[in-house]
């Protein structure tokens, strides 16, 4: 009898083991997902971004449904987990309740690593949703680069980045490419050219202007995000960590020199080639990053 009950356990132990082989050749696959808002479907003016507004309530719901629609098209693509970085302002424009019920929320600021908070080496890739062109940009709803009140352009290495670029290094610097970029059409071919074709872009209006543009309907909107991810995903295999080259050049352009006053007279071994701007090199690309938030943090307000 006690032999038997043995015999039963070894059956039973093998058959666990049979039962969980296949489970653990399937390589996982961790999404991470930045989010922010003046890219998202619908999306063409500040008051639909900013909180105290009657339009802010609609921002915040379509915020949610873009982002939804990327997490089924990476749950679709076999996603075993999701994670979502609320990183537009405040950071907290994402009502938890109105998130996809499989995805985690990192909501809120100051986070150390701002729109990237999160990432870390165990993601397969990243995608970023609702994304906008850099600082300058012709026909670009809301065209900025971190501040739009402070800052005129960020370049590294002498290339001028937009946030897109900024936040691919940083999840290259945990070797997790970028996979996906959503927003305007002018964001897709920012996003193209730095960083490369093999990137999937999502196109959901096309703006004329800063503040209006023709919208692709949202359903069909939301329909182009899942696919998109769904595509970006299966070859994810194939797809590079977008990675600068060290050291790191960091250049702060500001709209004005009092801006540049502040970083100029409060952290040492900057340099200043001119007025407006601001230069320093770090051989860590995050720790430079850090240092660029802290330049961008001090300048006050135009
Ligand atoms: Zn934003």
């Amino acid at each position: 009898m006690r032999r038997s009950v043995v015999m039963l356990g070894a059956i039973a132990t093998l058959s666990v083991c049979l039962a969980a082989a296949p489970a653990q050749q399937k390589p996982k696959l961790k999404v991470f997902i930045s989010v922010d808002m003046e890219g998202i479907s619908g999306i063409v003016h500040g008051d639909q971004t900013s909180p105290g507004t009657a339009e802010y309530a609609a921002g915040r719901k379509w915020m949610a449904q873009d982002v939804n629609a990327a997490v089924e098209g990476a749950l679709a693509a076999g996603a075993d987990e999701v994670v979502v970085n609320d990183s537009h302002g405040s950071m907290r424009n994402i009502d938890p309740d109105d998130l996809h019920p499989k995805a985690i929320l990192i909501s809120g600021t100051p986070k150390p690593l701002s729109m990237m908070q999160g990432i870390d080496p165990s993601f397969q890739a990243c995608l970023f949703i609702g994304y906008h062109a850099k600082a300058g940009t012709e026909n670009a709803i809301l065209d900025h680069t971190i501040s739009g009140s402070v800052v005129r352009f960020v370049k590294v290495n002498g290339i001028e980045m937009p946030e897109l670029g900024l936040n691919a290094a940083i999840a290259g610097s945990f070797g997790v490419p970028v996979v996906l970029v959503s927003g305007d059409a002018a964001v897709c071919r920012q996003a193209v050219d730095v960083l490369g074709r093999d990137v999937v872009t999502v196109q959901v209006k096309e703006a004329y202007g800063r503040l209006a543009a023709k919208l692709v309907p949202m359903a069909e909107a939301r329909r182009m995000i899942k696919a998109g991810v769904t595509d970006a995903l299966a070859k994810v295999g194939r797809a590079k960590p977008f990675k600068l080259a060290a050291p790191y050049r960091f250049e702060l352009g500001y709209h004005v020199s009092a801006q540049a006053d502040m970083g100029a007279m409060l952290v040492p071994g900057l340099e200043r080639p001119d007025a407006r701007t601001l230069a320093f090199t770090a051989d860590d690309y995050i720790a430079g990053f850090r240092t660029l938030r802290a330049l961008i943090s001090l300048a006050p307000a135009r």
